[in-house]
């Protein structure tokens, strides 16, 4: 029996129907659609053999890789099956991405709908789950990190009552050991830990993963270059894992897993191997033979950027003709966030380099316009209520969103949430929203609605699936455009 368990809610242990980005479907609250369907629909629990699931989130396998390493006894388990594995654990581990809804996909959708969004219902429920509570009384320790742990801060009387030990921020791969050892010996650890930049792991530092991953998801770095001041990412240095690390994670999870997909993370996938903001023609093609020529598997990007795309046309179109080999179409996130110059200068200078800031909307209608020749579908973020954001700064936004109406895209408009350089700004909530604002978010919602209906029939292969789905995510879609329309 195990005596480290490790856990995420259910939004986090599904496959998503191998589709990661329907993902963002665990951002929205209750809705129209029963719960029960919802959840089916958006993420299904995963399939599990005693209670181990088959796969897990990427972060969660990374500290199962790293606790191995450093020979503790840990078990991975789904949510629903704790209680058949808690009895002998003395820690219990678990992964966050946005346990209360304070992210920005999920904060705007609660401000939309007035309701608490399903990830942060979930992670809830887990975390209240009885059996934790018994065997917490007996001294189980909670450990909790990923992505998430910074919206701890914002619920400290949270972490008190529900006697939360330990939350670690930041990569944890050098510090895990230190602070699971300490909590097996009853020796006291902070209950805030923020991995400092001078243990940040080093690329052989990082354990690979020993278990297979969610939908295939497969780091091929860590940070980013650009700095934009909203962002947390930004802090870490930028580091590319050699082809050999890939390979062998690729690897596992293909021959481990029945799934035959493989998402490539990074936060610009365009700049694997490259030490500046132009792509490496060499290093991303290779990157695509050893995963899709060689290994034909369905492929997905997890971000790259637009100035990326724009600075290598030629380049996307050689990836895109790989890719294209064994699917219709990939998707990646794409942070546009603005169509003004001015915000760009000031908030996110090295966001469009190598090209100037000034020319940022001229340069996202560029590579726009190339991802949908080269159906390469991107989900792109907008920041709406950015400190210091004026009426032109909207008006030249909604003027770039008019001209990509043509472009095969999802272009998503989220609050600004305070983070990285700008933590100590104010968060920006529904009734700081002007008419400009909600004039905006409405074209978003039109856009989304005329290219999501013709990105459906792709999305779901199992004619079944894809007729039950159809008529839900319609009204799903309609009710949104009235609530925005309803903003107040
Ligand atoms: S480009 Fe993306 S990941 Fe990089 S700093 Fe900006 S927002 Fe963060």
């Amino acid at each position: 029996m195990a005596e480290v368990l490790l856990t995420a809610d259910r939004t986090l242990m599904s496959d998503y129907h191998n589709n990661i980005f329907l993902g963002f479907g665990t951002c929205a609250p209750k809705n129209i659609i029963p719960e029960w369907l919802y959840s089916f629909l958006f993420f299904p629990r995963i399939r599990s053999n005693n209670g181990v699931p088959l796969a897990a989130p990427y972060g969660l396998r990374k500290v199962e890789a790293q606790l191995l390493k450093e020979e503790f006894n840990v078990k991975t388990v789904t949510p629903n099956s704790i209680h058949r594995h808690i009895k002998s654990a003395k820690i219990l581990g678990i992964h966050t991405m946005d346990p209360f809804g304070l992210g920005p996909a999920s904060s705007t959708l609660s401000a939309i709908f007035k309701k608490k969004p399903y990830l942060a219902r979930h992670f809830q429920e887990l975390i209240d789950n009885p059996v934790i509570k018994q065997a917490q009384k007996r001294g189980l320790k909670i450990v909790i990190g990923g992505p998430g742990a910074w919206q701890f801060h914002y619920r400290k009387d949270f972490v008190e009552r529900q006697g939360i030990d330990c939350i670690i921020e930041g990569e944890a791969e050098n510090i895990l050991g230190k602070i699971f050892r300490a909590l097996f010996n009853g020796n006291s650890v902070p209950i805030f830990y923020q991995t400092p930049i001078k243990e940040t792991p080093t690329l052989d530092e990082i354990p690979d993963i020993v278990s297979p991953s969610i939908d295939g998801l497969v780091e091929i770095g860590r940070g980013c270059c650009r700095g934009c001041e909203f962002c947390n990412v930004t802090i870490r240095p930028l580091r590319w894992n050699s082809l050999n690390k890939i390979r062998r994670e690729v690897d596992l999870n293909l021959s481990l897993n029945k799934a035959n997909n493989c998402c490539l993370h990074a936060e610009d996938v365009m700049l694997y191997g490259s030490r500046n903001t132009t792509p490496d023609g060499k290093k991303l093609v290779k990157l695509h033979e050893l995963v899709v020529a060689e290994r034909k598997v369905d492929l997905s990007w997890s971000h790259c950027s637009i100035a990326a795309i724009a600075a290598k046309p030629k380049l996307l179109s050689k990836i895109s003709e790989m890719v294209l080999q064994n699917q219709a179409w990939w998707g990646a996130e794409v942070g546009i966030e603005t169509g003004s110059p001015e915000i760009v200068k000031k908030r996110m200078p090295a966001k469009a380099h190598p090209f100037k800031a000034e020319d940022w909307p001229q340069i996202v209608h560029e590579a726009m316009g190339l991802m949908h020749d080269n159906n390469l579908v991107p989900a792109c973020t907008l920041i709406l209520g950015l400190p210091q954001e004026t009426e032109d700064d909207i008006l030249k936004t909604m003027e770039l969103i008019d001209n990509l109406k043509e472009f095969r895209s999802l272009i998503v408009p989220l609050f600004f949430v305070p983070l990285g350089q700008l933590s100590r700004e104010d968060w920006f909530k529904s009734t700081n929203l002007s008419d400009l604002h909600k004039q905006l978010m409405f074209q978003c919602v039109e856009h989304d609605f005329y290219w999501a209906d013709r990105l459906i029939d792709s999305l779901y292969k199992n004619k079944w699936q894809r007729r039950l789905l159809k008529p839900f995510y319609k009204a799903f879609v309609a009710i949104a455009k009235s609530k925005v329309r309803q903003i107040e």
